[in-house]
């Protein structure tokens, strides 16, 4: 991406303060930017577009690609769809990368070395917002994980370790309950990995990871994790370093970039101008690196550093007795343009590569694989008998089918039939698995009318999820306590 013209939103809440502050400086050191401005956000939702967005302001993200964004608020109340999670999604902006650097001692933060990136899966996972309600009593949420888009997120973080000189990626996962989602995804990273001999390597459980990076931060390099858990860690990580009003982020995509502050609008100091500037600015310079203007980003990065050693401090940063100017938003911004053509004292004055070529990732051919329909869950709405599993399995054992049989009913995951314990708590909504009876492939026609006997026998059916076996290999989750 080369391109000098790019789109500009003022956003919401502190958004406008903040993005005035951040245009100044790109101007005063030389960047050299056009911008298209757009509307987005709350008054755009407010005038009863509930996507956020004008289609002819699409338009124009896609015109430009590059896209500068200040934070929005998304009014309160249902219906409003999350127009983040729709550019991020729409466009293809699959690696969300946030830095968290402390800056020690101009800022206060108990881990002077802290000097992490997290690389964020920006399109998966629960955040495909696929959600039912299937019986009055259970409600589900769907966490999809593709092989092609963890294998994209993964060969992203290792690249850009390699481009950033840095020599460690974590992955974080829960695979130990997820193990097929998240198993997957840590399988992944061990396999790419041994592509990098010369980047050290390790995972976390994410419980006890987000734990680690909340106490001992100075340990990490690069996170790799999913979305959620990355959404999660990515903010622990900018309060751990010293304020979330410092952290940028980035969006970035085969095609599309997004650049923003981590922080969202922050309605309860809107307008007073007193809002830090440098999430925002953090994430500017991460676009000008993306556009080939490396040597701006270091110089704006390298004045800001000095700003803030000099005292300059916004009132989320500011220290009584420490700080030596408590300054708001415009006399920040003054400062650190005075500061342009700086460097720091006592912190590392930043130096980029100003050479360096926004990441592509490629991903490996895929592998043909031998797929085989082996059996089905039946997922049921039923209430009767006091949720007795027990008479539920007797009615499902002598259900005709030539090929199926019921294998073991489950409530919420754990076995509650065959065996079952008189202590598990049951909803009615209850999972029945039937498997080939001869361990062969079963036609679909037979799952059809398995289902249409259930229905005969007046038990309603919620959905079904088919059993496969990949390449011979069982591709489905054994229940909780299944023998
Ligand atoms: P927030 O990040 O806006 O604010 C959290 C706290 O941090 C507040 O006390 C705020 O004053 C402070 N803060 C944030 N940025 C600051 C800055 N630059 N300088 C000084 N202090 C700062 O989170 P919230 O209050 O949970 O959310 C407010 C709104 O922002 C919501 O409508 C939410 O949906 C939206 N939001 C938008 C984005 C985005 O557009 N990318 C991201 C997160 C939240």
């Amino acid at each position: 991406m080369d391109t000098n013209r790019i789109t500009v939103a003022y956003g919401d809440g502190i958004g406008p303060e903040i993005m005035t502050a951040t245009l100044e400086i790109l101007e005063a050191a030389g960047a050299g930017l056009q911008y298209d401005v757009i509307e987005i956000g709350e008054k755009v939702y407010l005038s009863g577009n509930t996507s956020g967005i004008s289609d002819e302001n699409w338009h124009v993200l896609e015109k430009n690609k590059i896209f500068l964004k200040a934070p929005i608020t998304t009014p309160q109340g249902g219906g409003y769809q999350s127009l983040n999670v729709a550019i991020r999604k729409t466009l293809g902006l699959y690696a969300n990368v946030r830095p968290c650097v402390s800056y020690s001692p101009f800022v206060k933060t108990n881990f002077p070395e802290m000097d992490l990136v997290i690389v964020r899966e920006n399109e998966e996972d629960l955040y495909a917002g696929i959600e039912h309600q299937q019986t009055d009593e259970v409600i589900q949420c769907l966490k999809l994980v593709s092989v092609s888009g963890t294998e994209k997120i993964i060969r992203y973080a290792f690249e850009y370790a390699v481009a950033n000189n840095r020599k460690h990626v974590t992955c974080m996962s829960k695979d130990n309950i997820m193990k097929m989602t998240d198993g997957m995804f840590h399988k992944t990273f061990d396999r790419i990995a041994k592509e990098y001999p010369q980047v050290n390597t390790d995972h976390y459980i994410i419980d006890i990871g987000a734990a680690k990076l909340a106490s001992d931060p100075e340990r990490f390099d690069v996170i790799v994790t999913l979305n959620l858990y990355g959404d999660i860690i990515s903010d622990i990580a900018a309060d751990v370093a010293g304020s979330v009003g410092l952290g940028g982020s980035s969006n970035i995509g085969e095609n599309f970039a997004m650049f923003e502050a981590i922080h969202g609008s922050a309605p309860d100091i809107a307008g007073k101008d007193i809002a830090n500037p440098s999430g925002l600015l953090n994430g500017a310079c991460m676009m000008l690196v993306q556009i080939g203007k490396a040597a701006i980003a270091e110089k704006i990065q390298n004045a800001l550093l000095r700003t803030l050693e000099d005292g300059y401090h916004t009132g989320d940063i500011y220290r009584e007795g420490f700080s030596k100017h408590k300054v708001g938003t415009k006399a920040f911004t003054a400062a650190l343009i005075e500061r342009l053509g700086q460097k720091p004292i006592g912190l590392k004055p930043v130096e980029l590569n100003h050479h360096a070529k926004p990441i592509h990732v490629s991903l490996k051919a895929k592998e043909k694989v031998e797929k085989k329909l082996v059996g089905v869950d039946v997922f049921l709405d039923w209430d009767e008998a006091g949720k007795d599993p027990n008479v539920l399995g007797k009615l499902f054992e002598n259900i005709p089918s030539d090929q199926l049989a019921l294998d073991m009913i489950s409530n919420r995951g754990v076995v509650v039939f065959p065996h079952g314990h008189p202590s598990t708590f049951c909803t009615n909504h209850w999972r029945c698995r039937f498997t080939s009876k001869n361990e062969s492939e079963v036609p679909f026609s037979e799952i059809l009318e398995l289902q249409s006997h259930i229905d005969k026998a007046n038990i309603k059916v919620i959905k079904t999820e088919n059993l496969y076996l990949f390449n011979n290999k069982p591709a489905y989750s054994i229940a909780q306590g299944e023998k």
